[in-house]
């Protein structure tokens, strides 16, 4: 393609359709979900708040009227490196794009401004203050605004999980611009909250988008913790030079960690609050740019990763809400591949968060986070589908089968566990209620502890009735007994066992209790590599390996020598296109989702040598 004039490909672009833009410029051949009305309501000069999960495609929805409305688009982001990442993707596609934050230079920002006044820029980036200081809202009342994108809007209202002060003054913004219109961005809003939005941004002729919370491309599994390290080593070793995040509950788990996979030989790096600003912002770098594949870390992580190619996140604890850990898990597979979620969780990590809540001095706040807590732990050890139990949360209420996640693809088995039961409640009635878990089960199991002698527990009728079962299966069971309610953890008496009002039913065999049946280390091996078929027929069937390195090393070459992430370049998904369907002319490539005219004439001579070389 020859070079053409950058007022050209303005004039061209203005004049382009929706589907057009998505094509030549990004080169995609479908919006989805709801892009596409989006774009249309905004370009018709409406409002609109748009709530769609993390990878769902909602920079798409304000970049496209950016390019085709006249005039210059204004975009709020929290994040400076958020900014830098969005700017550097449309630069890939020639799309003039810039931001201002407090860590650029007078010269660049000299430069910005030229590119406004020319009307050469598109889309600006700036953050919430600078957007809204006095002199730059003066500047742009004199330039032509053709859309302000809020991204992250939920930041803006106390209801949200991220209020952010800085994001309040943007409440002004319709005052000032009439005329303009607003799309604001989220991943994470309730109800509430969404409302709150609305309000708090003076949103007018808007409408909500409401995009489904469902992330088909995560595999959901939740296990017990016994073990958790080696569970993780074996699911490391089965997903080779994948980009992954675990996340831990404490700064000292996350280095611990860190280190038991370097010693296993993966690399991997920890990352929490607690390390100087300038090994964060490495590990950070090192994780974007692929030189480190895993990140050991605390939930201090996340917002500024805006990496497509995340093929998994592990939670090596339970965290303390089902809004932290969907966003969390959420980070993983935003390019729309396959993508692996595994969470653990034990009544240690339950005990542990409590506590946290428990210390905090209002009693408001500890109800609502109580409840919180239970629901991650019913969803943590729930026997039925887990994306059903996420979606209803959010107030999506949906009742199917979701196929991917682990109940849904291997149902557990049910057995009768009256007796079982029964076992359990008698030991806890003949201990007087003075036992915790651990030392109910080795009651159970005859163990010779001298704390069990010394307490006469050796003397019980229930001592050793339950000898055949393994430790982990009594955990598993006695779990599931708490979550059924026939047995209470009082957790003001040191998490003791009780009996509950269901209990003397179940030990008058007036009701049956039915309960999961554990699965062995052995059997949840076979169980990952089943689940491995299953990934592999939904991803390409037939990519050439080593064509794959070949492209992948001169991407990675390319995204060094340009200072950008080698997404930006390629992302994952359509590298492994190029790898399976060998395109070897410009016909071939154009046709592959990702490649545009601007990325075929950029790199389609090196694509195709590349392909046609041995
Ligand atoms: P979000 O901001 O909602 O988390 P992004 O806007 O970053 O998501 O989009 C996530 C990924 O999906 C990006 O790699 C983007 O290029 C890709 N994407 C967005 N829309 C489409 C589409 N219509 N077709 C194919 N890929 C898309
Ligand atoms: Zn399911």
């Amino acid at each position: 393609m020859a070079y053409i004039n950058h007022r050209l490909f303005l004039l061209i672009l203005g004049s382009m359709t929706k589907h057009t833009i998505l094509k030549k410029v990004f080169g995609y051949s479908e919006f989805r979900g709801n892009q596409g009305a989006i774009i249309d309501h905004v370009l018709a000069g409406n409002d609109a708040l748009v709530i769609m999960p993390t990878g769902g495609g909602k920079s798409l929805c304000y970049q496209i009227p950016a390019l085709i409305g006249e005039g210059l688009a204004i975009i709020v982001s929290p994040l400076i490196a958020l900014m830098n990442d969005q700017v550097a993707a449309l630069k890939q596609l020639d799309v003039e794009a810039a931001t201002i934050h407090s860590n650029i230079s007078d010269t660049e920002s000299r430069q910005i401004f030229a590119d406004i006044q020319s009307g050469e820029l598109k889309l600006l980036y700036v953050s919430p203050e600078k957007l809204m200081s006095d002199g730059f809202l003066k500047y742009l009342l004199n330039q032509n605004v053709s859309l302000f994108g809020i991204d992250e809007a939920h930041c803006v209202s106390i209801w949200g999980n991220d209020f952010r002060p800085e994001y309040v003054k943007l409440s002004a913004l319709r005052n000032s611009f009439p005329a303009v219109p607003i799309i604001a961005l989220t991943a994470t809003a309730d109800h509430a909250t969404q409302q709150d939005i609305i309000r708090q941004l003076d949103l007018g002729k808007t409408k909500t988008f409401l995009s489904s919370f469902e992330r088909k491309n995560i595999t959901t599994r939740a296990k017990s913790g016994q073990k958790r390290m080696e569970q993780i080593v074996n699911f490391v070793k089965t997903h080779p030079g994948e980009s992954g995040i675990v996340y831990c509950l404490s700064r000292k788990s996350t280095e611990k960690v860190a280190e038991s996979l370097e010693a296993k030989g993966f690399q991997a790096a920890a990352y929490h609050a607690g390390l100087d600003p300038m090994t964060r912002r490495r590990v950070q770098d090192d994780f974007q740019t692929d030189t480190v594949k895993i990140v050991c870390a605390t939930i201090a992580f996340g917002m500024g990763i805006d990496k497509p190619n995340i093929r998994w996140v592990i939670h090596y604890n339970m965290p303390k809400n089902i809004e932290g850990y969907y966003q969390e898990i959420g980070r993983a597979g935003r390019d729309g591949d396959p993508a692996e979620a595994l969470l653990f969780s034990s009544w240690g990590d339950f005990i542990q968060l409590k506590r946290f809540i428990d210390d905090s001095p209002n009693e408001g706040f500890k109800v609502v986070q109580l409840a919180k807590l239970d629901r991650m732990w019913q969803f943590a050890t729930a026997s039925s589908c887990r994306t059903n139990m996420v979606l209803n949360y959010f107030g999506e209420f949906i009742n199917n089968n979701c196929g991917h996640c682990d109940n849904c693809l291997h149902p557990p088995k049910f057995i009768d566990g009256t007796v079982f039961s029964q076992m359990a409640l008698s030991g806890i009635i003949r201990t007087r209620e003075e036992v915790g878990i651990n030392l109910l089960i080795d009651i159970l199991r005859a163990s010779y502890k001298q704390e069990i002698r010394s307490r006469g527990y050796d003397q019980l009728k229930t001592y050793g009735v339950g000898r055949n079962i393994s430790f982990q299966h009594w955990q598993h069971y006695i779990t599931q007994m708490i979550n059924q309610g026939i047995i209470r953890i009082d957790y003001t008496d040191h998490s003791k066992l009780k009996t509950t009002p269901l209990s003397g039913p179940v030990l008058k065999k007036e009701v049956m209790i039915q309960l999961t049946e554990f699965v062995s280390h052995k059997e949840q091996k076979e169980r990952e590599k089943n689940a491995k078929k299953i990934k592999k027929e939904v991803n390409f069937s037939n990519i050439d390996a080593s064509l794959l390195a070949r492209l992948k090393s001169w991407r990675t070459q390319l995204a060094r020598a340009q200072k950008v992430p080698p997404y930006v370049i390629f992302n994952d998904r359509t590298i492994n296109f190029i790898a399976s369907s060998k395109p070897t002319s410009p016909d071939d490539l154009i046709a592959i989702d990702g490649i545009g005219p601007v990325k075929l004439e950029r790199y389609g001579d090196a694509v195709i040598e590349i392909v046609t070389s041995k």
